[in-house]
């Protein structure tokens, strides 16, 4: 436990609600692994008290939070500056406050790709990605790859008219090509089999008896399979994958590195994230371990 004195610095989490999130358990036990003079705090911030509650970290000297549901979106309305990426995300999950401004960043994006290059996963430059899912972390995921150098994306969504919503959004951040198609058509289907990565950023798969939302006859063993769902380690398309003969990744490493990436914009230290990982993974599975 940080032991908190007059100079203890304060970074937290903003949402609401926000008892169920495990940042606090990551982030202190990497500040107190340093030795560093911080503690993480969650904060429950209602959706009407959004800018009261800016203005008071402002005014306590907050150094900076992190955003949770349902603050993403309506904070980049009252932020002073807005990195590229939380505005090509249209949503900020970092927000860091300094010298009476309040700058609004996204690490959704770089934690994503970061996960996949510590398991030695190259992103198919040149080659194609099917997402599903479009909804807030979905969005994250398809601007890193579009700028990751894919020739195309294909998002797939149960409510399509938000596919097609990134397709005119997104369609000119890069070379790019982003198609949307029904969750439910053959060009799903088609777009999976010859697909390099598949990705599932939906809720889908957070109960071990949640349907698969694609057809694995269509799942190549050459597809890189990867799962944002970080609760169950294994849901059962990272199941149906591994069994195929995929390479497969789940979504505890881009949570984990989403962290360490905002850790390292506050404190301008580099946490060691296996003891951010080591944290996270007791808070979220501790009955499993
Ligand atoms: P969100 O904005 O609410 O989006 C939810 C998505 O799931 C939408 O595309 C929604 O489709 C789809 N969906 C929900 N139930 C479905 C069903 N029964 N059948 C088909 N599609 C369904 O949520 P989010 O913030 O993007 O988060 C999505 C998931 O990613 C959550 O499990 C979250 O924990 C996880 N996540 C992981 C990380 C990480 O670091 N690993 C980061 C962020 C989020 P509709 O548009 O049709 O409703």
């Amino acid at each position: 436990m940080t032991k908190i004195n007059g100079q203890t610095r304060i970074v937290g989490v903003i949402g609401d609600p926000v008892q169920h999130s495990r940042s606090p358990q990551m982030h202190n036990a990497a500040i107190l692994e340093r030795k560093l003079d911080y503690v993480y705090v969650p904060f429950h911030v209602r959706s009407g008290e959004l800018q009261e509650a800016i203005e008071g970290f402002k005014a306590l000297n907050v150094l900076g939070v992190n955003v949770t549901i349902p603050h993403k979106q309506t904070v980049m309305s009252i932020l002073d500056d807005v990195s590229h990426e939380a505005t090509l995300i249209g949503a900020a999950n970092t927000l860091i406050f300094c010298d009476g401004r309040v700058s609004g960043d996204n690490t959704d994006a770089q934690g994503f790709l970061r996960a996949m290059t510590e398991e030695g996963i190259d992103i198919p430059v040149g080659g194609s990605a099917v997402v599903l899912g479009a909804g807030g972390a979905a969005r994250a995921v398809v601007v890193a790859l579009a700028l990751s150098g894919l020739d195309l994306i294909t998002i797939a969504n149960r409510t399509e008219w938000k596919a097609i919503q990134f397709e005119k959004d997104l369609a000119t951040i890069s070379e790019t090509e982003i198609s949307a198609v029904d969750l439910a058509s053959n060009q799903l289907n088609l777009a999976i089999r010859s697909a390099d990565l598949l990705v599932n950023t939906t809720s889908v798969g957070m109960q071990e008896t949640d349907q698969l939302l694609i057809d694995p006859d269509f799942l190549n063993p050459g597809t890189i399979v990867y799962e944002i769902v970080y609760t169950p380690p294994e849901t059962p398309l990272l199941r149906v994958a591994r069994e195929k003969g995929c390479q497969t990744i789940g979504g505890i490493g881009m949570l984990v590195h989403q962290g360490a990436i905002a850790f390292e914009k506050w404190i301008g230290i580099v946490p060691n994230v296996e003891t951010m990982r080591i944290a996270l993974k007791q808070a979220l599975y501790q009955k499993k371990l």
